[in-house]
């Protein structure tokens, strides 16, 4: 099969490959001729191999942590897919037998890592994975759509779940026209909030903001006039330590903080009193449960998100080059089949 793939990590040692071999099935496993692959910062960081935290293996190694395709193969165990069926790919390897699995967090699995990262990923034709990772999407379900479900739909909505988002209030999401950003608006819409979008691009009034904040270093003086002083209830901020003294200064009493992530850095300066007096929770988050990809596609009708380039597997070494790219304006796309 055709496939990117590299034997030492940097971008520019992936290579695109006609003789791969096609991976095999296990009893339990399903073969996926792969359709559309979301192109993510994780991928990016595994493939470089700038961060402890994602070390491909094996190697050589084919990278690709947001897959979607057609089930081509099924393994003699495999009960609930069968061949022709559309399916999305849980990118987590998970026991399911330590305590984390069992509370059904298995994105914190003790013996756990990241499928594209510990295993080979979907920037080939064909992927195996346990049919437990594989999930049927919607009929009517688009390709590019699908592909993103699994990590840049699912960790928005694990976030505003975590911080216990409710009907009527006030949620600001740094980086709303983002990946994950664009569906935080849209999940925070489906959940009865009012959201208030921090973003240079007014298209995100498109995916349901109710209020745009264009000016990054007077979010916390905006949110104080929108919120006639009552702050924000949650506050989504995956920027990290750029956007840090901003954000935390915009969440109210009994406010939530939330974050997934910390693309500008990591290290951030906390006034505690501030934290205690307002009663704050900051809370982390790291993807989402399978279950709770199941509630995001029963409830994906209307879910859109925003292309911005699709690429073909050949050019895949581009496309993870163009991820951070000034005018990135949307989501990067490798369509494989
Ligand atoms: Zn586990």
């Amino acid at each position: 099969m055709r496939a990117a793939i590299f034997e030492k990590p940097g971008i520019e040692n992936l290579k695109i490959m006609q003789d791969v071999e096609q991976p095999k099935i296990t009893d339990h496993d399903v073969l996926i001729r792969v359709k559309a692959a979301g192109v993510n910062p994780v991928d990016h960081i595994t493939v470089s191999g700038t961060q402890h935290k994602y070390v491909a293996k094996p190697l050589p190694h084919i990278p690709g942590a947001e897959t979607s395709g057609v089930v081509q193969e099924v393994g003699q165990h495999v009960a609930g897919l069968k061949r022709g069926d559309r399916v999305i790919v849980h990118n987590k390897v998970f026991d399911g037998i330590c305590d984390m699995c069992m509370d059904g967090d298995e994105m914190l699995c003790r013996n756990g890592g990241l499928i594209g990262v510990i295993t080979n990923g979907g920037f080939a034709e064909y992927i195996a994975v346990p049919e437990k990772n594989a999930f049927k999407i919607p009929d009517d379900m688009q390709w590019e759509l699908a592909a993103g479900i699994p990590v840049t739909t699912l960790t928005p909505y694990h976030a505003l779940k975590r911080a216990a988002l409710t009907i009527d209030e006030f949620l600001v999401i740094f980086g709303a026209s983002g990946n994950t950003g664009m569906m935080a608006t849209q999940f925070g819409k489906k959940m009865g909030a009012k959201v208030i979008a921090v973003s240079k691009d007014n298209w995100i009034k498109d995916f349901g903001a109710d209020y745009i904040i264009t000016e990054y270093d007077r979010v916390a003086e905006k949110v104080d006039e929108l919120t006639q002083g009552k702050m924000a209830d949650v506050v989504l901020n995956s920027l990290g330590v750029q956007t840090w003294e901003n954000s935390f200064a915009s969440v109210g009493l009994n406010g939530r903080w939330v974050t997934f992530g910390g693309l500008t850095g990591a290290d951030v300066k906390l006034n505690v009193q501030s934290l205690y007096s307002k009663q704050i929770k900051l809370i982390g988050c790291d993807g989402g449960t399978r279950k709770e990809i199941t509630e995001v596609l029963d409830m994906s009708k209307g879910l859109k998100t925003r292309v911005w380039k699709k690429f073909t597997l050949d050019e895949a070494k581009e496309a993870l080059q163009a991820l951070f790219a000034k005018e990135r304006d949307g989501r990067i796309l490798i369509n494989v089949s």
